[in-house]
């Protein structure tokens, strides 16, 4: 499908199923080489990250605890600025290394306060992996640590990310068309 309609709007292929996936292959090498013996927690943010967080893990195939947690900054095509919990992480994290599974970073506001709040509960150090950056559009004093593809400042869906619910689905990545 080279075309997408999600209520009002019309979304065009952007990033094909082959180049995510390649570049999930290539993370989940450095990841991998990173975790060297330590017991790390996976925590996978709801609900964009899910699908990259599935073909991360079957790439990593490894031993490794997984958990869930979902916050909520966004709204529509764009950032509130404020974060809300509304499913933290319940694992102790006391002297654990966290890996961070992120569908998109744009301003960095979610995971600047998830992060800081992880470190707080005494984790030995959280770490970042983003399927998606918008370098661009970053407005905190953070760097991902693993990044899937850089991409220009476009509003995106597809492959686990939605427009008011609706694109989550799609193996591509679409972006909205400009009118
Ligand atoms: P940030 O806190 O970095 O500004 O925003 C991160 C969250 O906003 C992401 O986890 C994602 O849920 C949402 N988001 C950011 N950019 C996009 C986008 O282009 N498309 C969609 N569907 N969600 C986005
Ligand atoms: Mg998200």
């Amino acid at each position: 499908m080279d075309r997408i309609r999600l209520w009002d709007k019309e979304f065009e292929l952007f990033i094909p199923e082959q180049k995510i996936q390649n570049a999930i292959a290539e993370m989940a090498q450095r990841i991998k080489t990173d975790i060297a013996d330590s017991n790390p927690l996976f925590v996978s943010i709801l609900n964009g990250a899910f699908m990259f967080t599935s073909d991360l893990m079957r790439e990593l195939n490894g031993p490794y605890e997984l958990t869930f947690a979902r916050y909520s900054s966004y709204r529509g095509t764009s950032t509130t600025g404020s974060v809300q919990e509304i499913m933290p992480v319940k694992v102790d994290v006391k002297d654990r290394m966290v890996f961070l599974l992120e569908d998109i970073i744009d301003t960095g506001t979610t995971m600047q306060y998830v992060m800081n709040k992880l470190r707080e509960q005494g984790a030995r150090e959280v770490r970042l992996a983003t399927m998606l950056y918008k370098p661009e559009a970053m407005r905190c004093n953070l760097v991902p640590d693993y990044v899937g593809l850089e991409i220009p400042t476009d509003f995106i869906v597809g492959y686990g990310l939605d427009y008011d619910e609706l694109g989550r689905a799609y193996r591509d990545i679409y972006k909205l068309k400009s009118e």
